[in-house]
């Protein structure tokens, strides 16, 4: 475990990367700093020598509480004033820290640079911001409804008979209807079997610890100049190829009869659709005379009636009712609608 010189800026007259277990500047003889920072540059000394070595091991320095000087572990009374290290006098023990690789100190202090003030928002971005806070009134206005008065001017209608006729259908399937006809058959492929081949061996590439290494973690300030390597230990892994042995199967087709055949069914075409429409107030279902009629059969009905009314700006609109409001409703009748307060755009009846 290497122990390393670490240094400590004099706050008196500035001078800078003095040693370590120094406890007082060099250069104007001022105490260490009592909230003295150690701190350790990339190419700090490795101490060798026994002396140093058990001086680095010793503790941590104390600070005086007479008057503030600061002592070595073994010193059993101050450098400066003599007064012996004891409780009453409140002598305080600096500490030791513990840093990780990236978190010790390397350097003396910089002057502290306070960060940049937040830059004021790009005139382009107000422009922006003002720009969609328009756009967001003008979609608002646009959209608040106005009342308006609309006259009944027309009539539309439709109505619509989906037919369904009864008729030959050919089909393709695996069971025969009781009433199909013209039957034949083939063999095809129903579904297919999962059947064990065997094993084969495969191989994997898998991720084996085969030790561990220590490693340089961090650095510990040892509270008295110097500082030693902290260690850890990690995991070495290896890959490694590995066999094993996975199950094979083969996809088997399996056949059976399928039947051909034609069976009787009702069946509904877009062809067989009937349909009436008008332009007027006199709706009708649609029909057709079948020569078959037995084999004919209504399925579903549609039906849409329209009235076609004016705005007071004279542009016709179509509006869908049921039957029943559609039925009630009278040429030159007025009803309520509303448009748009800003363009006048016609939204629809209320
Ligand atoms: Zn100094
Ligand atoms: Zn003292």
């Amino acid at each position: 475990m290497a122990i390393l010189v670490g240094r400590w800026d004099c706050s008196t007259c500035g001078n800078k990367a003095i040693l370590g277990p120094k406890t007082q500047c060099p250069n104007c003889g001022a105490s260490r700093p009592e909230d003295v920072r150690f701190y350790l540059p990339d190419d700090a000394e490795v101490v060798t020598i026994e002396e140093q070595l058990k001086e680095a091991k010793a503790g941590v320095d104390w600070v005086c509480g007479h008057c503030s000087s600061h002592n070595k572990a073994l010193q059993l009374s101050c450098n400066s004033c003599g007064n012996p290290r004891d409780e009453l006098s409140e002598d305080v023990d600096l500490g030791e820290k513990t840093y990780e690789l990236h978190e010790v100190p390397k350097d003396a202090l910089i002057p502290y640079d306070p960060p940049p003030r937040k830059r004021k928002a790009n005139p382009a971005t107000k422009w922006l911001i003002a720009l969609i806070f328009l756009v967001g009134i003008f979609i608002f206005f646009s959209q608040l409804p106005k009342d308006i008065n609309v006259t009944v001017s027309g009539f539309k209608w439709e109505r619509t008979v989906q037919m369904a006729h009864y008729e030959p259908v050919q089909r393709e399937e695996w069971e025969l209807p009781r009433d199909a006809y013209d039957v034949s058959s083939y063999r095809a492929i129903h579904h297919y079997d999962q059947v064990f081949r065997g094993y084969e061996t495969r191989y994997r590439n898998v991720r084996v610890q085969v030790g561990e290494e220590r490693y340089v973690c961090g650095k510990r300030d040892k509270g008295n100049g110097y500082f030693e390597e902290v260690y850890c230990t990690r995991p070495i892994y290896e890959k490694r190829r590995e066999s094993y042995e996975e199950a094979v199967y083969d996809k088997v087709p399996v056949y059976r009869e399928k039947y051909r055949f034609t069976v009787m069914e009702w069946v509904e075409k877009r062809s067989y659709l009937l349909r009436s429409q008008g332009a007027d107030h006199h709706p009708f279902w649609p029909s057709q005379t079948y020569p078959d009629p037995a084999n004919w059969r209504e399925g579903k009905k549609n039906a849409t009636y329209i009235a076609i009314v004016t705005d007071p700006k004279g542009i016709t609109h179509e509006e869908s009712f049921s039957l029943q409001d559609w039925d009630r409703l009278a040429i030159n009748q007025p009803l309520e609608a509303t448009q748009s307060w800003l363009f006048g755009t016609y939204f629809g009846l209320k």
